[in-house]
């Protein structure tokens, strides 16, 4: 990893937008982990979770369970105040903007700006705190529909 994150990044979600949880299409990839601890926080079996709040994105020879979006593109869990379901969040949006796509280097961070208007703002988070964060996601693979909806 470069060595920009010695000092850490700055971030922090600006009140207001809603950029990465609507607007524009996208695409919320669940992990098994995600879908189990969002049935416990929505208090459904899995099956009707799948069904009412997920749906199947096929990439090559692989579909992935993915959030379902509203006609405007916002996702099914965003609200007027935000993220109804923030403390089971999946992990993808938990650790949004420190993804290893976009901490390749200075550049890549720079140019996340453009769609995220908290980057470089706010909290300082240190480079300890961003590699656990790149950690949560690394080696976890988003949930393949066909094993999990039947
Ligand atoms: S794009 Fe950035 S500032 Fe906007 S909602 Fe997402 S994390 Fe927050
Ligand atoms: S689950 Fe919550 S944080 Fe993630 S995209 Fe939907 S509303 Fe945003």
């Amino acid at each position: 990893m470069g060595s920009f994150l010695d000092q850490g990044l700055r971030f922090t979600c600006q009140s207001g937008c809603r950029y990465c949880c609507g607007v524009e299409p996208g695409y919320v990839f669940l992990t098994r982990d995600d879908i189990t601890r969002l049935c416990d926080h929505l208090h459904l079996r899995q099956q009707e979770f799948l069904r009412t709040y997920c749906r199947k994105v096929s990439m090559g020879s692989i579909s992935y369970v993915s959030l379902r979006e509203r006609e405007n593109n916002d996702c099914e869990f965003l609200i007027e105040t935000g993220c109804s379901v923030y403390p089971a969040r999946p992990v993808q949006c938990a650790t949004y903007p420190f993804w290893s796509t976009i901490l390749t280097d200075a550049a890549t961070w720079e140019e996340e700006k453009s769609w995220c208007p908290g980057i470089g703002k706010g909290a300082l988070h240190t480079k300890d705190e961003i590699e656990s964060l790149l950690a949560m996601r690394r080696g976890v693979e988003p949930a393949v529909w066909e094993e999990m909806v039947f």
